[in-house]
């Protein structure tokens, strides 16, 4: 439970609460399995198998469609809450989201048509369809203006050619987001559409999967002469680049959450073990060094769990949080990575085996200061803004 709890109400509370028992009884026991399968070499995901009941379990104690509105059959929960459900369920390894999939359900809501609305994002706010989002390329990630691939309009259909790579989650994903360029004269200015692209559509290839750090996949794809009709752009032409950095603002600061719930569990572990170890007959705990690893962790788990709530309550008022979302991302990032390192440092060898959650903690922590855009783009924004204010 956070220590901000008290500031949620009862029935928030008694949610946070549901999801931290869920975590810890439906879970963590999985944890051995996902470590297994990446010392394997294997994705450390779970199988259809492992994910059916727990998917049903989640239906059983409505764990599904926080935060899509109420009116598509949602629970309609502020920032601030799902914040606190983030948390809980990035305190273990085990890959496992209360379905949907938060980003791509924002920028549905923000821009899809009704009848997209009723198509995709219903039954994907209520968890029955699945998607990723193919923005990156590569020869542009980081700067994702500089994308290449081509949407090009041919009598009423739109014929897309060009390349995506480090996509997420494609194999399971019912429909696609994927950025092209409609004009490359405007680009980030109004050259740049979303379009929603349906698994199977002639033309799309998975052309490889690539093995990540942390037992991670990512892919690569290829559109050729992929043929969408109007009803498949996903707001207006030519302006998608807003709406897909209101979506990665969502992500951010949800990445800041998941890293408070990773450092927390580290420095649980961590306090835990080094409370028990003597080395020349001292318990670590005892150790200046070891404490002040204790100390600037729970420090820095406090004050980024509560920039991670200052930014959600201001999404939740309608402010523009793209600054606070970068400085959450690099904060929060820099703080887990090093949490888990101290952590993994204070088990000594056993710190460096697969055998405890750390390890795949600390390479996922690893990704996240590449995907959502790389540490140093976010420091390069973070600093432009602020210069800005002193012009
Ligand atoms: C696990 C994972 C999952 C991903 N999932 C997706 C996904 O689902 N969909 C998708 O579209 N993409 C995804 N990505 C891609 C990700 O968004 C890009 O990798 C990221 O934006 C960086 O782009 P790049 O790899 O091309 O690096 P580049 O843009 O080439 O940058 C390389 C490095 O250069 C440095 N650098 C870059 N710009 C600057 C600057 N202005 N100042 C100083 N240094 C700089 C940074 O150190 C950076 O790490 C994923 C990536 C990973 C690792």
């Amino acid at each position: 439970m956070t220590s901000l709890a008290a500031e949620f109400e009862e029935e928030q509370r008694m949610l946070i609460e549901l999801v931290q028992s869920f975590v810890e009884k439906e879970l963590m026991p999985l944890e051995k399995v996902i470590m297994a399968r990446e010392a394997n070499g294997e994705k450390a995901g779970l199988t259809a198998e492992e994910e059916a009941p727990l998917a049903a379990k989640c239906r059983e104690l409505g764990l599904f469609a926080l935060d899509a509105p109420e009116e598509f059959g949602g629970a309609g929960l502020q920032a601030t809450v799902m914040m606190a459900v983030h948390e809980q369920l990035k305190r273990t390894i085990v890959p496992f989201i209360f379905p949907p999939d938060s980003p791509n359900l924002h920028m549905l809501m923000a821009v899809a048509s009704p009848e997209q609305k009723q198509k995709y994002m219903e039954p994907y706010a209520r968890g029955e369809m699945k998607s990723c989002i193919a923005i990156s390329e590569p020869q542009a990630g980081g700067d994702p203006a500089q994308m290449r691939t081509r949407a090009v309009r041919e009598g009423n259909e739109w014929v897309i050619n060009g390349r995506k790579i480090w996509v997420s989650s494609v194999p399971s994903a019912d429909f696609i987001i994927l950025m092209a360029v409609t004009d490359p004269n405007l680009r980030a200015r109004g050259g740049i559409t979303a379009f929603i692209l349906e698994r199977g559509t002639p033309g799309f290839t998975i052309e490889r999967e690539i093995p990540m750090l942390g037992g991670t996949r990512t892919y690569e794809l290829t559109f050729d002469d992929v043929r969408l009709k109007d009803e498949q752009v996903l707001g207006v032409v030519g302006q998608g680049f807003a709406p897909m950095q209101k979506r990665l603002t969502v992500r951010r600061l949800e990445m800041g959450a998941s890293c408070v719930g990773m450092a927390s569990r580290a420095l649980e572990m961590m306090c835990e073990h080094v409370q028990q170890r003597e080395t020349f007959g001292t318990r670590l705990a005892d150790r200046q060094a070891i404490q002040w690893w204790i100390a600037d962790a729970a420090t820095k788990i406090h004050a980024t769990r509560l920039m991670v709530l200052d930014a959600a309550a201001r999404q939740d008022r309608g402010e523009d949080v793209r600054t606070v979302a970068s400085m959450v991302k690099v904060f929060a990032t820099e703080m887990a990575q090093e949490t888990i390192d101290h952590a993994m440092q204070s088990f000594g060898a056993m710190g460096m085996t697969r055998e405890l959650p750390l390890a795949i903690m600390s390479q996922r922590m690893r990704l996240m200061q590449i995907y959502e855009g790389p540490t140093e783009v976010h420091r390069m924004v973070i600093a432009r803004r602020t210069l800005g204010n002193y012009a």
